[in-house]
């Protein structure tokens, strides 16, 4: 139960089991196009989505280098670990990045977005921020970004399937997600989502981004001249026939209900923990549903007392490294059994008695 990835379901994991297969030809492109379709509804996207093989952060490369070019300038809140990380790889593609300091535990504020974003040309910020559970408010910031003529790029690795989130209607330009988080599939896919705003942003561009494999008319010409093998490299087959299953098995119960059913999981591990006297986190509005992150003197010793029950979950990470345990709730393991074995846990750790047990 750490913060990402979480356990296969069984029907997904029997997927990823399969022969390995060519990745072009008829019996190919219908579970490519099947897994794009379903990822397109599921993100709100109008237009296809990109599957791209690498880690979540290939596509938060990916995403920089097509929405921006060097010298440009876009503002980043600072929401933790992950934010961090779209400052470096901003930086590392030669934009000048303005930082907006976030409360630890708070939800970016708009207005301290829109008073710097004067002469920038977007926003880029992390939906979620998996190091403190706190959901940010990515509609208000795309408002703000229209405002000022910039574009809005967002994280959701850790939100999709878990949150809420429309592409198209709230307008944002770029969407980044992976595999292995609220899809519930295996690590070493990347997705991304254009609203329409990003396709014209691609085409409006001075020139093409330096890179062949992150170009994203790289993956468009295939797609539109190869239909036979609808993509410039060769798919791991695998991960996507488990992606399609995770993807199917959410389709069948209805991404809404889903999303539901982890906020009302979420709620009930932060409300043990609270109970306990670990205090989330996340102010009150803002919990993310699918990463609970609560506050505790000594992570090691809770963490080390839940293994020896056989569960995994996560310290914090910088600004809650050393100082926060992190709960995932994704995957098989996402359960309201599992979330309880977690609380007794850490009861035990602390030797006090689960709040409301016997
Ligand atoms: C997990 C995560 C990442 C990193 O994803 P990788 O697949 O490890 O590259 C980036 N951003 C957020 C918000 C995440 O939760």
């Amino acid at each position: 139960m750490i913060a990402g990835p979480g356990e296969l379901h069984e029907s997904d994991l029997k997927a990823l089991s399969k022969q390995v297969i060519a990745h072009y030809g008829d019996v190919w492109t219908a579970i490519h196009e099947e897994t794009l379709t379903r990822l397109g509804r599921m993100l709100g996207a109008a237009g296809s989505p990109y599957l791209i093989p690498g880690s979540g952060s290939t596509c938060l490369d990916a995403a920089v280098l097509n929405m921006f070019e060097p010298g440009q300038r876009i503002v980043v809140p600072n929401t933790g670990f992950f934010g961090v990380r779209l400052i470096e790889i901003a930086t590392s593609h030669h934009l000048q990045v303005v930082e907006v300091p976030v409360e630890v535990g708070a939800p970016v504020d708009p207005g301290r977005v829109a008073d710097v974003i004067g002469g920038a040309d977007g926003v880029l910020c992390t939906h979620v921020d998996t190091s403190t559970g706190v959901r940010h408010p990515v509609e208000a910031l795309a408002r703000v970004a229209h405002e000022a003529g910039a574009v809005c790029v967002v994280d959701g690795i850790s939100s999709v399937g878990g949150e809420l989130l429309d592409v198209d209607a709230a307008g944002i330009e770029l969407l980044v997600t992976a595999s292995q988080k609220g899809l519930e599939a295996p690590p070493g896919l990347g997705v991304i989502a254009l609203g329409p705003g990003g396709r014209e942003r691609i085409e409006a561009r001075s020139r093409r981004p330096e890179s062949w494999y992150l170009d994203l008319l790289t993956w468009d010409w295939y797609r539109t001249n190869w239909s036979w093998h609808p993509h410039p490299v060769t798919m791991p087959v695998n991960l996507v026939r488990a992606l399609l299953s995770s993807l199917q098995r959410i389709d069948r119960t209805g991404l809404r209900e889903c999303i539901g059913r982890r906020a009302d999981l979420a709620k009930r591990c932060r409300e043990g923990l609270r109970q306990l006297g670990l205090e989330p986190v996340a102010q009150a509005g803002c919990e993310a549903n699918l990463v609970v992150a609560a506050w505790t003197d000594d992570p090691a010793k809770v963490q080390s007392a839940l293994l020896e029950r056989g569960i995994m979950i996560s310290g914090g990470l910088q600004p809650t490294f050393g100082k926060a345990i992190r709960v995932g709730l994704m995957g098989r393991t996402a359960t309201t059994e599992m979330v309880d074995r977690v609380l007794e846990g850490v009861a035990a750790s602390l030797g006090s008695d689960v709040p409301g047990a016997g």
